[in-house]
């Protein structure tokens, strides 16, 4: 019915002069395809269309110059130093100019001999006596090879054994082709492209690859010019829509319909220590009536460190459970799981609510018995590692998954989770939070197939952490305020972090650490956590400092996320210039969850690098989330921030959130549209931008 088809996909080889071995390195650029060429975009450009008169040439320009050789002579570059160069003068009537060769063999020499008619092309530079071009690309000039080019010559992205010339001599080809026919399907409709007065998709690019004279070098650089919003527009709304249909296979699903009074609610919340705040009674309302719908719930829920996420979590749970259900909350390390674990059962065991708890370290005949509690529907609460969800955990009737602190995974992970949750015929309603602050662009873009809430409100009477950075030569200070803090009654972090890839000299280091300040703090109880302890032995440890039996705690990063220890007032992080800021936030976010005031110190060693000092002064002007991550994304770019990298969940193309995020409402709004009224095409952009990454899974 449809005249749309998907971008026609022929190889490289059936271009002229790319043979399998080029094929082979141009594969290593990524590009296998003519689709690929077509994406595949300059990054700047030279203008090669005129000629600059000599007298007319600055220091900075790149040019193409014309004119006659004067004399050409071999010189040497120092006295005694028997490098040998050639010196080329080179004349135009309105001014003289060196050009300069290093290398040269005897033929060039005499290719260059006086009153030969030169083009040069180059980069202009001051010299001793006039301008001059080093290495300049010349060419004699013939009556029958006298043409300019009529566009910028484009430079590519580029990579080792692929020439300039071989990108250009296929990307010409690969224009010619979209010139001749229907090669890249125009996939906006008429009516969007002309609202949004954007170009077509085919014009665009061969504009980006054959710019002509008279256009804007600094907007194309900048990525500003219209061609290029054009190609972001594209990329931006296949990204969403296929985030959007992800999310509609999620609502064709069922899930458990969870009807309660919300009377065991109210009593908890009546009987908690403290009241809520706005924000998080906000976010509970918005949960609460998820759970009573019949489409799965898929919600997002950031609040910054300390913003109170657990007794949403655990309310949420609650809701789950009064009506007969079982609930799962999952945390990413053993020793948040063990902390929730204390938390859960200290809330839940007066309500008659049996909590159990698994990681994949229990075995053996315990973990079949709280595997039987789970298969029997015993236990109501389950709380564990992420090692909980394995072949073997059966539920009798899981209405509900919490996973906290689920930052470091991208939509692939998130769709595998649903996956495994399914149970017969329902899907659970699924609940994720996380700490890190993701700026409306970010989280439109990459958690679009998910709801989304904000906690953002701190408990009242919190204190602005202070936070100090100084170098590791000031150690001896520092202990100091160990001292004196602990004299105050007050509980110290003292943070080693990974300064060597393997865990095991990590976990070394911090051994070290804490036997020398034991040893020069002798006065102090000094306690130890690394990832290679025994569970056991890292329960108690913990607990032990939660109790107030252990004054300074030496940890590695596995602190990092989620611990709770009101009394903790001081952190001490070595080599924090190593660490990133939102890892360096969550990690002084351990500190600053009581009413008295706290304190961070970053150390870091000598010499510091001018980023590393940027980031550091980021951690000492601001406390929140949010204003972290904004610098973070100035600074970095958005592709590293919050370590999306890592999980490849944010790579574009063209795109770049923060120079485009001005048009995200325009994408959520073309997005719409275009799946009411022009579904066919969907798929078709999807897979032009996101066909390689199997992320995506099947999206037709
Ligand atoms: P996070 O959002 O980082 O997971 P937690 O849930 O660990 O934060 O809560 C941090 C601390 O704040 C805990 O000690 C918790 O008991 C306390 N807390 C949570 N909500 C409130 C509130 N509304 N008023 C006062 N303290 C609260
Ligand atoms: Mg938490």
């Amino acid at each position: 019915m449809s005249n749309f088809s998907a971008d026609k996909i022929s190889s490289v080889l059936s271009l002229k002069g790319v043979g399998p071995r080029v094929a082979e390195k141009l594969s290593k650029l990524g590009i296998e395809t003519i689709h690929d060429v077509l994406f595949h975009l300059p990054y700047r450009y030279e203008d090669r269309t005129k000629i600059v008169a000599i007298g007319a040439l600055r220091p900075g320009m790149s040019a193409v110059v014309e004119g006659y050789v004067e004399y050409t002579e071999v010189a040497f570059t120092r006295k005694g130093k028997n490098r040998r160069m050639l010196l080329c003068h080179l004349s135009d009537g309105t001014g003289s100019l060196l050009m300069r060769f290093f290398h040269f063999n005897k033929q060039q020499q005499e290719r260059l001999s006086k009153g030969v008619r030169l083009r040069c092309y180059g980069d202009v530079r001051f010299g001793s006596t006039s301008v001059e071009i080093i290495h300049p690309e010349t060419q004699i000039i013939s009556d029958l090879e006298t043409q300019l080019e009529d566009s910028l010559t484009p430079l590519y992205p580029s990579s080792e054994g692929v020439h300039q010339s071989l990108l250009r001599k296929i990307s010409l080809q690969a224009v010619n082709f979209l010139e001749a026919g229907n090669y890249l399907q125009e996939l906006l409709p008429d009516n969007i492209l002309e609202k949004y007065k954007m170009p077509l998709l085919s014009d665009a690019i061969r504009y980006l690859h054959r710019p002509p004279p008279e256009a804007d070098q600094s907007s194309l650089a900048s990525g500003q010019h219209p061609a290029m919003q054009r190609l972001a527009f594209e990329e931006l709304l296949a990204q969403h829509l296929s985030l959007l249909l992800i999310r509609n296979q999620v609502n064709k699903q069922n899930s458990i319909v969870i009807h309660s009074e919300n009377k065991i609610i109210s009593d908890f919340i009546d009987c908690l220590p403290y009241r809520l705040t706005d924000a998080q009674h906000r976010v509970i309302d918005i949960i609460l009536k998820d759970l009573e719908n019949t489409k799965p719930m898929m919600r997002l829920v950031q609040g910054d460190v300390g913003s109170g996420k657990t007794v949403v979590a655990a309310i949420s749970c609650l809701k789950a459970i009064e009506a007969g259900y079982q609930a799962v909350m999952m945390a990413p390390t053993e020793i948040l799981a063990e902390q929730h674990y204390q938390s859960f059962t200290s809330w839940f065991q007066s309500l008659g609510i049996n909590v159990v708890w698994l990681s994949g370290k229990i075995k053996g005949k315990a973990r079949e018995h709280v595997l039987e509690q789970i298969d029997s529907g015993q236990a109501k609460m389950v709380i564990g590692t992420h090692a909980l969800f394995q072949k073997d955990v059966n539920f009798k009737s899981l209405a509900l998954i919490v996973i906290d602190e689920q930052h470091r995974f991208g939509v692939h992970q998130r769709l595998a989770l649903r996956e495994k949750g399914v149970q017969g015929k329902n899907t659970p309603h699924q609940l994720i939070m996380t700490a890190t602050p993701i700026p409306r662009s970010l989280a439109m873009t990459a958690y679009a197939d998910l709801d989304y809430s904000v906690i953002d409100e701190l408990p009242p009477g919190r204190t602005v952490i202070k936070t100090a950075v100084l170098s590791d030569d000031k150690r001896a200070e520092v202990i100091e305020s160990v001292r004196k803090s602990s004299k105050d009654g007050n509980q110290i972090y003292w943070v080693c972090t990974l300064i060597e890839e393997s865990e095991a000299i990590q976990c070394q280091a911090a051994e070290d650490a804490c036997v020398l300040l034991q040893a020069l703090l002798p006065e102090l109880k000094v306690g130890l956590v690394h990832g290679r302890m025994h569970v056991k032995d890292k329960q108690q440890t913990m607990q032990l400092f939660k109790e107030g039996a252990i004054d300074l705690l030496v940890a590695t990063t596995v602190i990092e996320v989620g611990l709770d220890v009101p009394n903790a007032t001081l952190m001490i992080i070595e080599n924090a210039e190593r660490l990133g800021l939102a890892q360096l936030h969550q990690l002084r976010g351990r500190v600053g969850r009581g009413s008295d005031a706290s304190h961070c110190l970053l150390m870091y060693k000598k010499p510091l690098g001018e980023q590393a000092k940027q980031r550091l002064s980021i951690m000492r002007e601001y406390n929140s989330g949010f204003d972290i991550a904004r610098k973070d994304l100035e600074l970095r770019g958005p592709g590293e921030v919050l370590g999306t990298r890592q999980t490849g969940e944010m790579e574009f193309r063209i795109a770049d959130i923060l120079r485009d995020e001005y048009m995200i409402d325009d994408v959520k709004k073309v997005a719409m549209e275009m799946l009411s009224n022009h579904s066919e095409r969907v798929p078709l952009i999807i897979r032009r931008w996101l066909g390689k990454s199997d992320k995506y899974g099947e999206v037709g």
